[in-house]
């Protein structure tokens, strides 16, 4: 195939065809016989069973060959201006007063990186600068070679409280109201900062939430007038029942969760994005990050419990998401997805189960128009050498990787 584009960037033929023996639609697994999908114009035209790819090459089509296609992975929590490879506390700390333009060349590249493993959509859960905006507008231009972007700007936290880096403060109702109405008019969702951060020796949550549930409801309430999603970072019973209480749409991390609770997200349908990766890099690494045996004990401990959960929420409804908080410490932009997997893998979650959370499930929550690979929808996929259901590795090396080209962009026109 002599046409084929740098992997990560949409084909420059505004016509081509994929052949592959089997393929995931976004919710189920296809399996059979070859498959020929066609693209025109970056969405696909249609489907068919059977390789049509000697037929469509007589006429001039380019075709692409592979052993598996799905669609283009969604990380759902990340924060792009925060360089997760980095693991030395002094470095990061130092990071975080760089100047603006390094701090957008690290979410470049992160962005970069995560195209280039296939996440063709990353949701950025929040920076005090505003970068993930940035990064948004100049990733809708497709061959920038980013993923694209869904961005909370900045989030919203408690006077005083935990999430500097991510989030401003809201006092008062009428604080609350204001952030809540500035954040709409550019944030695709609204990052709430409901809870601290967990005490790794303690085990547990140790302060108190941020928000009450009256100013919960008051923050979720006021961003759904505007026409906006909450996504709630909270951790710990109290803060869950108040992320719960106050109907926020998906909860991040959920770390201590009780089945009660589960029970009352799937009811409510309330989303989770479970983030495995930070606490189980602090377990991976405990001696080196100066852990005690006790301490190590009570990370894996925690980490087991929240895959019982993750077990019980998929099997009971809850809308599940596939989220890495890729740029914590140790949890690197892109890669962490394929541990993310290994970790939802451990919970006992099948494949599909696996692949819906990664694909079709975060855009569902979305509000996307289209969120399966079928006819008409943008052409959003990633072309594997072999099947993952055969060889989980194959995920780790993408053949190809196309993302869609939004048309009402502001970006220059490919
Ligand atoms: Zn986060």
């Amino acid at each position: 195939m002599t046409r084929e584009a740098t992997a990560g960037h949409i084909s420059a033929a505004p016509a081509f065809a994929v052949v592959v023996d089997e393929w995931f639609d976004g919710e189920r697994r296809r399996v059979g016989e070859a498959t020929t999908l066609r693209v025109v114009d970056g969405r696909i035209a249609d489907i068919e069973r059977g390789d049509r790819g000697v037929e469509l090459a007589g006429r001039g089509l380019p075709v692409f060959r592979g052993g598996f296609l799905m669609p283009g992975l969604v990380d759902a929590h990340v924060h792009l201006f925060l360089d997760g490879v980095s693991t030395d506390p002094e470095a990061r700390a130092q990071h975080l007063r760089a100047p603006i333009e390094r701090l957008l060349e690290t979410a470049r590249r992160n962005a970069r990186r995560s195209l280039a493993c296939g996440v063709t959509l990353v949701r950025d859960a929040g920076d005090r600068h505003g970068i993930n905006h940035r990064i948004r507008a100049e990733a809708t231009y497709a061959p920038s070679g980013l993923s694209e972007v869904r961005s909370a700007g900045c989030g919203i936290r408690a006077v005083k409280r935990y999430g500097a880096f991510m989030a401003t403060e809201a006092g008062d109702d009428d604080e609350i109201r204001q952030a809540i109405v500035q954040r709409a008019a550019d944030s695709d969702e609204i990052k709430l900062i409901l809870t601290g951060l967990i005490d790794f020796e303690a085990g547990c949550v140790t302060d108190e939430p941020q928000f009450t549930v009256e100013q919960a409801r008051l923050l979720v309430d006021t961003a759904h007038a505007c026409g906006r999603r909450t996504f709630a970072h909270c951790s710990g019973p109290k803060g869950l029942e108040i992320a719960v209480a106050a109907g926020v749409d998906c909860i991040e991390h959920g770390f201590f969760l009780t089945p009660q609770i589960v029970e009352r997200m799937a009811r409510k349908r309330i989303a989770w994005t479970p983030t495995f990766g930070p606490v189980h890099f602090q377990w991976a690494n405990a001696p080196a990050l100066g852990w005690s045996s006790e301490t190590a004990d009570r990370l894996r401990r925690m980490l087991e419990e929240h895959a019982r959960h993750l077990k019980l929420a998929v099997d009971g409804g809850v809308p599940v998401l596939l989220g890495t908080d890729a740029g914590s410490m140790g949890v690197a932009h892109g890669d962490a997805v394929f541990e993310e997997i290994d970790r939802y893998r451990e919970a006992g979650l099948s494949l599909e189960q696996i692949l819906a959370a990664a694909t079709s499930t975060p855009r569902r929550l979305f509000g996307f128009e289209h969120v399966t690979l079928a006819r008409g929808a943008p052409f959003d996929a990633v072309l594997l050498a072999r099947s993952p259901f055969g060889d989980p590795d194959a995920l780790r090396r993408p053949l190809r990787v196309w993302r869609p080209q939004r048309e009402s962009s502001s970006a220059t026109s490919d």
